[in-house]
């Protein structure tokens, strides 16, 4: 293997550090202690997991956590009275509605109804809009986690041809405009992408977002290439004994290792870092409203 291995989890405990250490400044200079509301709707045991994460680090940073479990069954015209209400709130300065959403409700109706300054997941249209259009937004997390290993690892990412395959609104298309926005050469494939080994066999950076365990095979990567690797899957490990389970990333990462120049783990890669992300975007939220300068290197 000859890859250097890009430490997510090191890097993550490393951002949570310099979010504690503006709380802590926000508090002793300003009295203000930033909020992160999360909504929770029904009992996705996934989602469930996610939210105490969320809500342990957020208290572990010296903010305020607050949760709003809702039952499944919850009407849309309640959940949008829950998002008014906190939208509303002057100690919330981050809002987050966990999806997936039951069915019966409209995600992009209620992701719509949060106010676009609270917006920390930056799903928000308003967002995505002034994202595209290289204006000041509040950025998506997961993608925002890997910029920021991308620019420790390479400085200035000015002119290197990256491809990111998938294209979801969460993770491929916000990915794709930041790393524009750092002047990459940006191709973005998803599943209908032709000749898709040849696509990022091009690539000085590839960032797979596709949810398909061990899709990318080393032969696909350039020598020397970054591999940011998004996927989180769960296959089946019977070498560790019946029943169990484990988790891999998009890519094959023992053979993208040997070629790669440097890539990230599944598990402690990319996954850390969201969280880690959400906390900053939750200070970057909460210093914008109070008209405090926002915390540098925590955004795009
Ligand atoms: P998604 O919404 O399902 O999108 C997957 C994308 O992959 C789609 O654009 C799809 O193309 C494309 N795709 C599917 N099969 C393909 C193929 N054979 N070749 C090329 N492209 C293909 O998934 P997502 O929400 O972006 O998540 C992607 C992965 O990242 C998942 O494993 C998810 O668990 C993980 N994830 C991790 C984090 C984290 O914190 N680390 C956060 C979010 C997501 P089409 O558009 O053509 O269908």
């Amino acid at each position: 293997m000859s890859a250097q291995v890009i430490d997510g989890k090191a890097f993550a405990a490393e951002v949570r550090g310099q979010v504690a250490e503006h709380v802590a400044r926000l508090k002793a200079d300003h009295s203000i202690t930033p909020g992160l509301a999360v909504v929770l709707v029904g009992e996705d045991p996934a989602s469930q997991v996610y939210v105490r994460s969320k809500g342990k680090q957020t208290i572990e940073a010296g903010m305020n956590s607050y949760e709003h479990k809702l039952d499944a069954d919850t009407s849309e015209a309640d959940l949008l009275a829950v998002v008014d209400k906190l939208n509303k709130d002057p100690a919330v300065h981050g809002i987050l509605v966990q999806l997936p959403l039951p069915k019966h409700l409209n995600e992009d109706l209620i992701i719509n109804s949060i106010d676009p300054a609270k917006d920390v997941d930056g799903f928000h249209i308003s967002n995505v809009g002034l994202l595209g259009t290289g204006q000041k937004s509040m950025v998506p997390c997961t993608p925002l986690g890997c910029l920021m290993m991308l620019r420790d690892h390479h400085g200035s990412l000015s002119g290197m041809d990256a491809v990111v395959i998938g294209r979801s609104n969460i993770v491929g298309k916000p990915m794709a405009q930041l790393l524009l926005g750092d002047s990459c050469t940006v191709t973005i494939a998803h599943s209908r992408t032709k000749d898709l080994a040849d696509v990022v066999r091009r690539a000085d950076i590839v960032v797979a977002a596709v949810g398909r365990p061990e899709m990318v095979p080393g032969d696909w990567i350039k020598p020397g290439a970054t591999v940011i690797d998004v996927g989180i899957n769960r296959i089946d490990a019977p070498e560790k004994g019946e029943g169990k389970s484990r988790l891999v990333g998009d890519c094959h990462y023992d053979s993208c290792a040997e070629v790669a120049g440097a890539i990230t783990p599944v598990p402690g890669g990319v996954g850390p870092m969201t969280i880690a992300c959400l906390l900053a975007n939750t200070v970057t939220a909460c210093c914008r409203a109070n008209g405090v300068d926002e915390p540098e290197g925590l955004t795009a």
